[in-house]
């Protein structure tokens, strides 16, 4: 596994642990994220492309129990940085 891979898979389990045993953090940082999605679909295809996102770029679940780590990406600064700092969120 090259050290980009891992690194990606490290975000991924990051965002899970985070948001299903962190949940004060992510309500706090939730607070102080500002910007708003740019629906580029970066966190879509951070480690693999998400089997929801249509070849138009849409979320076929967007509005239908999208998971915790989907709809609160970015959670903090790290995130941000998996996504190559384009995200329209920052803190
Ligand atoms: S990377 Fe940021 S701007 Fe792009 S789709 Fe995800 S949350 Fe939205």
């Amino acid at each position: 596994m090259t050290c980009n891979k891992r690194f990606k898979w490290h975000g991924f389990v990051r965002r899970f642990f985070v948001n299903t045993f962190r949940r004060r953090y992510v309500r706090n940082q939730l607070r102080v994220r500002k910007g708003s999605c740019a629906q580029c679909g970066k966190c879509c295809r951070l480690v693999y492309r998400c089997p929801f996102l249509t070849k138009a770029g849409k979320c076929l679940i967007y509005t239908r129990g999208r998971p915790a780590q989907c709809r609160n990406f970015p959670v903090d600064i790290h995130d941000i940085e998996r996504a190559g700092s384009n995200c329209g969120y920052y803190f």
